[in-house]
Protein backbone atom coordinates (compact mmCIF):
# COMPACT_ATOMS: atom_id res chain seq x y z
CA UNK A 1 0.00 0.00 0.00
CA UNK A 2 1.32 3.38 -0.82
CA UNK A 3 2.81 5.46 2.01
CA UNK A 4 0.69 8.90 3.20
CA UNK A 5 3.78 11.47 2.94
CA UNK A 6 7.14 10.94 2.88
CA UNK A 7 10.43 11.92 4.48
CA UNK A 8 13.85 12.50 3.47
CA UNK A 9 16.72 12.98 5.93
CA UNK A 10 16.24 10.43 8.56
CA UNK A 11 19.25 12.11 11.20
CA UNK A 12 18.34 13.79 14.66
CA UNK A 13 15.04 15.25 13.96
CA UNK A 14 13.85 13.77 10.20
CA UNK A 15 13.97 10.09 12.20
CA UNK A 16 12.17 11.83 15.40
CA UNK A 17 9.32 13.22 13.12
CA UNK A 18 8.72 10.38 10.93
CA UNK A 19 8.32 8.11 13.95
CA UNK A 20 5.75 10.86 15.22
CA UNK A 21 4.14 10.67 12.07
CA UNK A 22 4.13 6.91 11.81
CA UNK A 23 2.64 6.49 15.59
CA UNK A 24 -0.66 8.83 14.43
CA UNK A 25 -1.21 5.91 12.43
CA UNK A 26 -0.06 7.80 8.89
CA UNK A 27 1.55 5.37 5.94
CA UNK A 28 5.36 7.29 5.88
CA UNK A 29 7.93 6.17 3.30
CA UNK A 30 11.65 7.11 4.24
CA UNK A 31 14.83 7.36 2.88
CA UNK A 32 17.99 8.82 4.02
CA UNK A 33 21.28 9.37 2.05
CA UNK A 34 22.97 6.94 3.83
CA UNK A 35 21.05 3.28 3.25
CA UNK A 36 22.63 1.82 6.39
CA UNK A 37 20.94 4.22 8.63
CA UNK A 38 17.70 3.69 6.63
CA UNK A 39 18.14 0.33 7.37
CA UNK A 40 18.89 1.15 11.28
CA UNK A 41 16.37 3.37 11.88
CA UNK A 42 13.39 0.67 9.93
CA UNK A 43 14.40 -2.19 12.44
CA UNK A 44 14.56 -0.06 15.46
CA UNK A 45 11.26 1.08 14.93
CA UNK A 46 9.44 -1.30 16.49
CA UNK A 47 5.86 -1.54 16.09
CA UNK A 48 5.92 1.33 13.99
CA UNK A 49 7.66 -0.23 11.66
CA UNK A 50 4.64 -1.56 10.12
CA UNK A 51 3.28 1.83 8.77
CA UNK A 52 7.45 2.67 7.76
CA UNK A 53 8.30 2.26 3.90
CA UNK A 54 11.99 2.03 4.00
CA UNK A 55 13.39 3.03 0.03
CA UNK A 56 17.35 3.11 -0.81
CA UNK A 57 16.84 4.83 -3.98
CA UNK A 58 14.82 7.80 -4.80
CA UNK A 59 12.95 6.02 -7.58
CA UNK A 60 11.91 3.73 -5.06
CA UNK A 61 11.14 6.01 -2.38
CA UNK A 62 8.71 8.48 -4.82
CA UNK A 63 7.20 4.97 -6.19
CA UNK A 64 6.44 4.14 -2.47
CA UNK A 65 3.80 7.53 -2.01
CA UNK A 66 0.33 7.97 -2.76
CA UNK A 67 -0.33 10.53 -5.52
CA UNK A 68 -0.44 13.62 -5.64
CA UNK A 69 2.81 13.16 -3.59
CA UNK A 70 3.64 14.88 -0.31
CA UNK A 71 7.43 14.71 0.83
CA UNK A 72 9.24 16.18 3.96
CA UNK A 73 13.59 17.38 3.53
CA UNK A 74 14.94 17.25 7.04
CA UNK A 75 18.27 17.91 5.84
CA UNK A 76 21.12 20.44 6.86
CA UNK A 77 19.88 24.20 5.57
CA UNK A 78 21.49 25.81 2.64
CA UNK A 79 22.63 23.73 -0.78
CA UNK A 80 21.54 20.71 0.58
CA UNK A 81 18.50 21.32 0.31
CA UNK A 82 18.84 23.02 -3.27
CA UNK A 83 20.87 19.27 -4.24
CA UNK A 84 17.97 17.30 -2.58
CA UNK A 85 15.38 19.21 -4.24
CA UNK A 86 17.14 19.18 -8.04
CA UNK A 87 17.45 15.48 -7.36
CA UNK A 88 14.14 15.06 -6.65
CA UNK A 89 12.13 16.97 -8.70
CA UNK A 90 12.44 15.32 -12.18
CA UNK A 91 11.34 12.52 -10.41
CA UNK A 92 7.61 13.87 -9.42
CA UNK A 93 4.60 14.69 -11.04
CA UNK A 94 3.49 18.59 -11.31
CA UNK A 95 1.08 18.40 -8.57
CA UNK A 96 3.59 16.61 -5.84
CA UNK A 97 4.13 18.93 -2.91
CA UNK A 98 7.76 19.39 -1.66
CA UNK A 99 8.38 20.07 2.34
CA UNK A 100 11.07 22.10 3.50
CA UNK A 101 11.18 21.38 7.19
CA UNK A 102 15.03 22.19 8.39
CA UNK A 103 15.98 25.94 9.54
CA UNK A 104 16.04 27.49 6.25
CA UNK A 105 16.67 31.09 6.30
CA UNK A 106 12.94 32.38 5.00
CA UNK A 107 15.34 34.59 1.98
CA UNK A 108 16.01 30.88 0.45
CA UNK A 109 12.63 29.67 1.28
CA UNK A 110 11.27 32.98 -0.56
CA UNK A 111 13.70 32.31 -3.66
CA UNK A 112 12.65 27.78 -3.66
CA UNK A 113 9.16 29.22 -3.54
CA UNK A 114 9.89 30.93 -6.62
CA UNK A 115 11.99 29.23 -9.01
CA UNK A 116 9.78 25.98 -7.42
CA UNK A 117 8.44 23.63 -10.64
CA UNK A 118 6.00 22.09 -8.59
CA UNK A 119 4.44 23.00 -4.86
CA UNK A 120 6.72 23.65 -2.24
CA UNK A 121 5.85 24.59 1.53
CA UNK A 122 8.64 25.55 4.20
CA UNK A 123 8.01 25.25 7.74
CA UNK A 124 9.72 25.66 10.60
CA UNK A 125 9.77 23.32 13.12
CA UNK A 126 10.70 23.88 16.91
CA UNK A 127 10.93 21.58 19.99
CA UNK A 128 14.41 19.94 19.01
CA UNK A 129 14.37 15.97 19.02
CA UNK A 130 11.98 15.68 21.51
CA UNK A 131 9.42 17.96 19.90
CA UNK A 132 9.49 16.03 16.74
CA UNK A 133 9.18 12.77 18.52
CA UNK A 134 6.36 13.61 20.75
CA UNK A 135 4.84 17.16 19.35
CA UNK A 136 6.95 20.16 18.02
CA UNK A 137 5.09 23.73 17.55
CA UNK A 138 4.82 24.04 13.51
CA UNK A 139 5.02 27.27 11.65
CA UNK A 140 4.04 26.86 7.52
CA UNK A 141 5.00 29.29 5.18
CA UNK A 142 3.50 29.30 1.62
CA UNK A 143 0.63 28.56 -0.68
CA UNK A 144 -2.08 28.27 1.52
CA UNK A 145 -4.01 25.46 -0.33
CA UNK A 146 -0.45 23.22 -0.19
CA UNK A 147 -0.60 23.91 3.50
CA UNK A 148 -3.87 22.57 3.45
CA UNK A 149 -2.88 19.14 1.74
CA UNK A 150 -1.08 17.88 4.31
CA UNK A 151 -2.69 20.18 7.19
CA UNK A 152 -4.43 17.07 8.94
CA UNK A 153 -0.75 15.36 9.07
CA UNK A 154 0.82 18.33 10.43
CA UNK A 155 -2.01 19.22 13.05
CA UNK A 156 -1.82 15.48 14.38
CA UNK A 157 1.96 15.46 14.69
CA UNK A 158 2.63 18.76 16.48
CA UNK A 159 2.10 20.12 20.21
CA UNK A 160 -1.32 20.46 21.60
CA UNK A 161 -2.16 23.03 23.79
CA UNK A 162 -5.61 21.91 25.65
CA UNK A 163 -6.44 19.87 22.46
CA UNK A 164 -5.39 23.38 20.42
CA UNK A 165 -3.05 21.89 17.67
CA UNK A 166 0.05 23.92 17.87
CA UNK A 167 0.68 24.06 13.84
CA UNK A 168 -0.50 26.81 11.76
CA UNK A 169 0.09 28.17 8.16
CA UNK A 170 1.39 31.43 9.06
CA UNK A 171 1.76 33.00 5.36
CA UNK A 172 2.65 33.23 1.85
CA UNK A 173 6.49 32.41 0.68
CA UNK A 174 8.82 32.01 2.97
CA UNK A 175 6.80 33.44 5.89
CA UNK A 176 6.41 30.06 8.08
CA UNK A 177 10.94 29.97 8.12
CA UNK A 178 10.54 33.61 9.03
CA UNK A 179 8.69 33.28 11.79
CA UNK A 180 10.87 30.38 13.43
CA UNK A 181 13.79 32.35 13.05
CA UNK A 182 12.16 35.11 15.05
CA UNK A 183 11.59 32.24 17.84
CA UNK A 184 15.01 31.29 17.94
CA UNK A 185 16.39 35.11 18.01
CA UNK A 186 13.64 35.30 21.14
CA UNK A 187 14.82 31.73 22.72
CA UNK A 188 18.56 33.31 22.66
CA UNK A 189 17.62 36.69 24.71
CA UNK A 190 15.28 34.45 26.38
CA UNK A 191 18.21 31.92 27.20
CA UNK A 192 20.95 35.15 27.73
CA UNK A 193 18.42 36.95 30.42
CA UNK A 194 18.29 33.71 32.55
CA UNK A 195 22.16 33.15 31.73
CA UNK A 196 22.33 36.58 33.36
CA UNK A 197 20.33 36.37 36.44
CA UNK A 198 22.20 33.07 37.11
CA UNK A 199 25.93 35.07 37.22
CA UNK A 200 24.35 37.68 39.59
CA UNK A 201 23.09 34.82 41.52
CA UNK A 202 26.82 32.78 41.29
CA UNK A 203 29.19 35.83 41.36
CA UNK A 204 27.26 38.63 42.66
CA UNK A 205 25.28 36.62 45.88
CA UNK A 206 27.23 33.60 46.21
CA UNK A 207 24.64 30.90 45.25
CA UNK A 208 26.20 27.36 44.39
CA UNK A 209 24.70 25.96 41.57
CA UNK A 210 22.12 23.55 43.53
CA UNK A 211 20.70 26.48 45.31
CA UNK A 212 21.16 28.22 42.05
CA UNK A 213 18.74 25.64 40.74
CA UNK A 214 16.25 25.43 43.82
CA UNK A 215 15.56 28.76 42.89
CA UNK A 216 15.00 28.25 39.42
CA UNK A 217 12.86 25.67 40.27
CA UNK A 218 10.91 27.97 42.87
CA UNK A 219 10.53 30.09 39.92
CA UNK A 220 8.99 27.55 38.06
CA UNK A 221 5.67 28.06 39.97
CA UNK A 222 5.19 31.18 39.55
CA UNK A 223 5.00 33.81 35.90
CA UNK A 224 8.11 32.68 34.63
CA UNK A 225 6.94 29.16 34.17
CA UNK A 226 8.30 27.62 31.03
CA UNK A 227 10.33 25.19 29.68
CA UNK A 228 13.58 27.29 29.67
CA UNK A 229 13.06 28.40 33.38
CA UNK A 230 12.17 24.53 33.89
CA UNK A 231 15.19 22.99 32.42
CA UNK A 232 17.88 25.93 33.34
CA UNK A 233 16.59 24.53 37.20
CA UNK A 234 17.47 20.64 35.96
CA UNK A 235 20.99 22.02 34.12
CA UNK A 236 22.04 23.77 37.62
CA UNK A 237 20.75 21.10 39.86
CA UNK A 238 22.60 18.20 38.31
CA UNK A 239 25.64 16.41 39.81
CA UNK A 240 28.68 15.54 37.22
CA UNK A 241 28.94 11.70 37.58
CA UNK A 242 32.83 12.53 36.89
CA UNK A 243 33.57 14.64 39.80
CA UNK A 244 30.76 14.36 42.13
CA UNK A 245 30.54 18.63 41.75
CA UNK A 246 28.00 20.28 39.76
CA UNK A 247 28.09 19.14 36.06
CA UNK A 248 27.50 23.44 35.60
CA UNK A 249 30.85 24.36 37.27
CA UNK A 250 32.90 22.30 34.62
CA UNK A 251 30.55 23.17 31.13
CA UNK A 252 32.77 25.26 28.89
CA UNK A 253 31.26 29.06 29.10
CA UNK A 254 31.05 29.30 25.76
CA UNK A 255 27.59 28.92 23.68
CA UNK A 256 27.14 27.45 20.42
CA UNK A 257 24.68 29.20 17.70
CA UNK A 258 23.89 27.95 13.92
CA UNK A 259 22.82 31.39 12.80
CA UNK A 260 19.05 31.62 13.28
CA UNK A 261 19.49 34.30 15.93
CA UNK A 262 21.97 36.09 13.77
CA UNK A 263 19.56 36.02 10.74
CA UNK A 264 16.91 37.99 13.20
CA UNK A 265 18.87 40.54 14.28
CA UNK A 266 20.28 41.30 10.08
CA UNK A 267 17.03 40.88 9.35
CA UNK A 268 15.54 43.38 12.00
CA UNK A 269 18.19 45.65 10.99
CA UNK A 270 16.69 45.56 7.33
CA UNK A 271 13.16 46.33 8.62
CA UNK A 272 13.99 48.51 11.26
CA UNK A 273 12.62 47.49 14.00
CA UNK A 274 14.04 47.73 17.29
CA UNK A 275 14.86 44.27 19.18
CA UNK A 276 17.68 45.17 21.62
CA UNK A 277 17.49 42.19 23.67
CA UNK A 278 17.93 39.89 20.94
CA UNK A 279 20.95 41.33 19.35
CA UNK A 280 22.64 42.03 23.27
CA UNK A 281 21.82 38.22 23.16
CA UNK A 282 23.73 37.40 20.01
CA UNK A 283 26.99 39.46 20.55
CA UNK A 284 26.91 37.56 24.45
CA UNK A 285 27.07 34.36 22.69
CA UNK A 286 29.70 35.79 19.85
CA UNK A 287 32.07 37.01 23.21
CA UNK A 288 31.40 33.72 24.75
CA UNK A 289 33.26 32.07 22.38
CA UNK A 290 36.05 34.18 22.67
CA UNK A 291 37.45 32.50 25.60
CA UNK A 292 41.09 33.25 25.21
CA UNK A 293 40.80 36.89 24.84
CA UNK A 294 38.75 37.18 27.63
CA UNK A 295 41.39 35.31 29.86
CA UNK A 296 43.60 38.09 28.58
CA UNK A 297 41.60 40.53 29.53
CA UNK A 298 41.23 39.36 33.24
CA UNK A 299 45.00 39.39 33.22
CA UNK A 300 45.40 42.55 32.21
CA UNK A 301 42.16 43.96 34.20
CA UNK A 302 41.76 41.56 37.13
CA UNK A 303 38.35 39.56 37.30
CA UNK A 304 35.73 41.85 37.07
CA UNK A 305 33.02 40.53 39.30
CA UNK A 306 32.88 41.24 43.08
CA UNK A 307 30.45 39.88 45.77
CA UNK A 308 27.76 42.00 46.86
CA UNK A 309 27.29 42.77 50.25
CA UNK A 310 24.55 40.81 51.72
CA UNK A 311 21.26 42.27 51.71
CA UNK A 312 21.84 44.09 47.96
CA UNK A 313 19.69 41.63 45.94
CA UNK A 314 17.35 39.28 47.14
CA UNK A 315 15.47 36.34 44.79
CA UNK A 316 12.43 38.16 44.31
CA UNK A 317 13.84 41.19 43.18
CA UNK A 318 15.71 39.01 40.84
CA UNK A 319 12.64 37.38 39.85
CA UNK A 320 10.76 40.65 38.80
CA UNK A 321 13.64 41.95 36.96
CA UNK A 322 13.62 38.41 34.99
CA UNK A 323 10.01 39.18 34.61
CA UNK A 324 10.12 42.65 32.87
CA UNK A 325 13.22 41.45 31.25
CA UNK A 326 11.29 38.74 29.21
CA UNK A 327 8.18 40.54 28.48
CA UNK A 328 10.12 43.14 26.94
CA UNK A 329 12.02 40.80 25.13
CA UNK A 330 8.72 38.96 23.46
CA UNK A 331 7.52 42.94 23.05
CA UNK A 332 10.24 43.33 20.67
CA UNK A 333 10.05 39.87 18.74
CA UNK A 334 6.44 40.46 17.88
CA UNK A 335 7.09 43.68 16.90
CA UNK A 336 9.56 42.77 14.50
CA UNK A 337 6.81 40.45 13.30
CA UNK A 338 4.76 43.04 12.65
CA UNK A 339 7.32 45.01 10.82
CA UNK A 340 8.41 42.35 8.48
CA UNK A 341 3.89 41.78 8.24
CA UNK A 342 3.67 45.29 6.66
CA UNK A 343 6.78 45.25 4.60
CA UNK A 344 6.28 41.68 3.32
CA UNK A 345 2.42 42.34 2.37
CA UNK A 346 2.23 38.40 4.60
CA UNK A 347 -0.71 39.29 7.13
CA UNK A 348 0.79 37.61 10.01
CA UNK A 349 -1.17 36.62 12.69
CA UNK A 350 0.13 37.59 15.62
CA UNK A 351 -2.45 36.15 18.46
CA UNK A 352 -2.27 32.43 16.34
CA UNK A 353 1.99 32.92 15.86
CA UNK A 354 1.80 32.81 20.46
CA UNK A 355 -0.76 30.23 20.21
CA UNK A 356 1.47 28.06 18.61
CA UNK A 357 4.22 28.54 20.93
CA UNK A 358 2.54 27.68 23.49
CA UNK A 359 3.43 24.57 23.50
CA UNK A 360 5.81 22.14 21.55
CA UNK A 361 8.81 24.47 21.15
CA UNK A 362 11.53 25.47 23.17
CA UNK A 363 10.28 29.14 24.24
CA UNK A 364 6.89 27.32 25.66
CA UNK A 365 5.49 29.02 28.88
CA UNK A 366 2.58 29.93 30.40
CA UNK A 367 2.97 34.04 29.43
CA UNK A 368 2.81 32.95 26.15
CA UNK A 369 -0.71 32.60 26.84
CA UNK A 370 -1.37 35.87 28.20
CA UNK A 371 0.28 37.17 25.23
CA UNK A 372 -1.85 35.44 22.83
CA UNK A 373 -5.00 37.01 24.79
CA UNK A 374 -3.25 40.73 24.33
CA UNK A 375 -2.90 40.00 20.95
CA UNK A 376 -5.89 39.13 20.17
CA UNK A 377 -7.42 42.00 22.00
CA UNK A 378 -5.11 44.23 19.72
CA UNK A 379 -2.49 42.31 17.15
CA UNK A 380 -1.30 46.39 16.83
CA UNK A 381 -0.40 47.15 20.05
CA UNK A 382 3.09 46.77 21.77
CA UNK A 383 2.99 43.98 24.24
CA UNK A 384 4.28 46.12 27.21
CA UNK A 385 1.58 48.46 26.22
CA UNK A 386 -1.29 45.67 26.94
CA UNK A 387 -2.73 46.51 30.55
CA UNK A 388 -1.63 42.80 31.97
CA UNK A 389 1.82 43.45 30.47
CA UNK A 390 1.99 47.00 31.55
CA UNK A 391 1.12 46.00 34.99
CA UNK A 392 3.88 43.72 35.37
CA UNK A 393 6.38 46.30 33.95
CA UNK A 394 4.54 49.08 36.27
CA UNK A 395 5.38 46.69 39.16
CA UNK A 396 8.56 45.55 38.12
CA UNK A 397 10.52 48.06 36.64
CA UNK A 398 12.43 49.34 39.38
CA UNK A 399 13.39 45.33 40.23
CA UNK A 400 15.33 45.14 36.72
CA UNK A 401 16.69 48.86 37.01
CA UNK A 402 18.29 47.76 40.75
CA UNK A 403 19.28 44.08 38.99
CA UNK A 404 21.05 45.81 36.17
CA UNK A 405 22.64 48.80 38.06
CA UNK A 406 24.24 46.79 41.01
CA UNK A 407 24.80 43.91 38.36
CA UNK A 408 26.89 47.18 36.63
CA UNK A 409 28.49 48.11 40.09
CA UNK A 410 29.65 45.04 40.61
CA UNK A 411 31.59 43.65 36.85
CA UNK A 412 28.68 41.40 35.83
CA UNK A 413 27.44 41.53 32.47
CA UNK A 414 23.63 41.65 31.59
CA UNK A 415 23.52 43.03 28.09
CA UNK A 416 20.39 41.59 27.72
CA UNK A 417 18.51 42.79 30.57
CA UNK A 418 20.63 46.07 30.41
CA UNK A 419 19.29 46.79 26.95
CA UNK A 420 15.74 45.50 27.82
CA UNK A 421 15.46 48.25 30.31
CA UNK A 422 17.05 50.40 28.07
CA UNK A 423 14.42 50.05 25.33
CA UNK A 424 11.53 50.54 28.53
CA UNK A 425 13.32 53.64 29.29
CA UNK A 426 13.25 54.57 25.92
CA UNK A 427 9.55 53.49 24.87
CA UNK A 428 8.84 55.63 28.14
CA UNK A 429 9.80 58.50 26.94
CA UNK A 430 7.91 60.98 24.66
CA UNK A 431 10.47 63.10 24.91
CA UNK A 432 14.44 61.52 23.61
CA UNK A 433 17.53 63.11 22.86
CA UNK A 434 17.48 62.72 18.94
CA UNK A 435 16.58 66.22 18.72
CA UNK A 436 20.67 66.66 19.18
CA UNK A 437 21.54 63.58 16.50
CA UNK A 438 19.40 65.76 14.16
CA UNK A 439 20.99 68.97 14.81
CA UNK A 440 24.49 67.29 14.23
CA UNK A 441 23.19 65.85 11.04
CA UNK A 442 22.03 69.04 10.00
CA UNK A 443 24.80 71.03 11.16
CA UNK A 444 27.25 68.62 9.19
CA UNK A 445 25.39 67.21 6.17
CA UNK A 446 21.93 69.87 6.10
CA UNK A 447 20.21 67.03 6.72
CA UNK A 448 17.14 69.36 7.62
CA UNK A 449 14.88 68.90 11.05
CA UNK A 450 11.16 69.68 11.97
CA UNK A 451 10.47 71.53 14.58
CA UNK A 452 8.61 70.78 17.30
CA UNK A 453 6.36 74.13 16.21
CA UNK A 454 6.77 73.65 12.98
CA UNK A 455 7.09 69.61 11.11
CA UNK A 456 7.67 70.29 7.89
CA UNK A 457 11.03 68.20 7.83
CA UNK A 458 13.12 70.75 5.32
CA UNK A 459 14.38 73.20 8.34
CA UNK A 460 17.47 74.11 8.88
CA UNK A 461 19.84 75.80 11.82
CA UNK A 462 21.63 79.27 10.90
CA UNK A 463 24.80 77.68 10.34
CA UNK A 464 23.52 76.49 6.96
CA UNK A 465 24.07 80.11 5.77
P1 LIG B 1 21.36 15.84 11.51
O1 LIG B 1 22.77 16.26 11.28
O2 LIG B 1 21.06 15.02 12.71
O3 LIG B 1 20.85 15.01 10.24
C1 LIG B 1 21.09 15.47 8.95
C2 LIG B 1 20.39 14.57 7.96
O4 LIG B 1 20.61 15.12 6.68
C3 LIG B 1 20.92 13.15 7.94
O5 LIG B 1 19.88 12.29 7.63
C4 LIG B 1 21.95 13.20 6.84
O6 LIG B 1 22.13 11.97 6.17
C5 LIG B 1 21.29 14.14 5.86
N1 LIG B 1 22.28 14.82 5.04
C6 LIG B 1 23.38 15.50 5.46
N2 LIG B 1 24.05 15.96 4.40
C7 LIG B 1 23.37 15.55 3.30
C8 LIG B 1 23.58 15.70 1.91
N3 LIG B 1 24.63 16.41 1.44
N4 LIG B 1 22.68 15.16 1.07
C9 LIG B 1 21.63 14.46 1.53
N5 LIG B 1 21.38 14.27 2.85
C10 LIG B 1 22.25 14.81 3.71
O7 LIG B 1 20.50 17.18 11.45
P2 LIG B 1 19.18 17.55 12.29
O8 LIG B 1 18.21 16.46 12.20
O9 LIG B 1 19.57 18.06 13.62
O10 LIG B 1 18.68 18.84 11.48
C11 LIG B 1 17.96 18.76 10.26
C12 LIG B 1 17.33 20.11 9.98
O11 LIG B 1 16.44 20.41 11.05
C13 LIG B 1 18.33 21.25 9.93
O12 LIG B 1 17.92 22.22 9.02
C14 LIG B 1 18.27 21.82 11.33
O13 LIG B 1 18.68 23.17 11.40
C15 LIG B 1 16.78 21.67 11.62
N6 LIG B 1 16.40 21.66 13.02
C16 LIG B 1 17.16 21.00 13.94
C17 LIG B 1 16.78 21.01 15.28
C18 LIG B 1 17.55 20.27 16.31
O14 LIG B 1 17.26 20.46 17.51
N7 LIG B 1 18.49 19.42 15.94
C19 LIG B 1 15.57 21.74 15.72
C20 LIG B 1 14.82 22.33 14.66
C21 LIG B 1 15.24 22.30 13.37
P3 LIG B 1 23.37 10.97 6.49
O15 LIG B 1 22.85 9.98 7.50
O16 LIG B 1 23.67 10.33 5.18
O17 LIG B 1 24.49 11.81 7.02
Amino acid sequence: MSSDIGLIGLGTMGSALALNIAEKGFGIAVYNRTAEVTRDFHSEAGELASRVTPTETLEDFVAALAKPRAIILMVPAGEIVDAQIAALRPLLGPDDLIIDAGNANFHDTNRRMREATGPFLGIGVSGGEEGARHGPSIMGGGDRAHWDRVAHILEAISAKYEGTPCATWMGEEGAGHFVKAVHNGIEYADMQMIAEVYGVLRDGMGYDAPAVGTVFDRWNDGALKSYLIEISGMVAGTTDPATGGPLLDVIVDAAGQKGTGRWTVIEAQHLAAPVPAIEAAVVARNLSSRRETRAQGEAVFGAAPTPMPPGTLDEDTLEQALICGKILCYAQGFTMIAAASEAFGWALPLPEIARVWREGCIIRSEMLNDMADALTDDPARNLMFAPYFADHLKAGHTALRQVVAQAALHGIAAPALASGLAYFDAMRTARGTANMIQGQRDYFGLHGFARLDDDSTDQHGPWAD
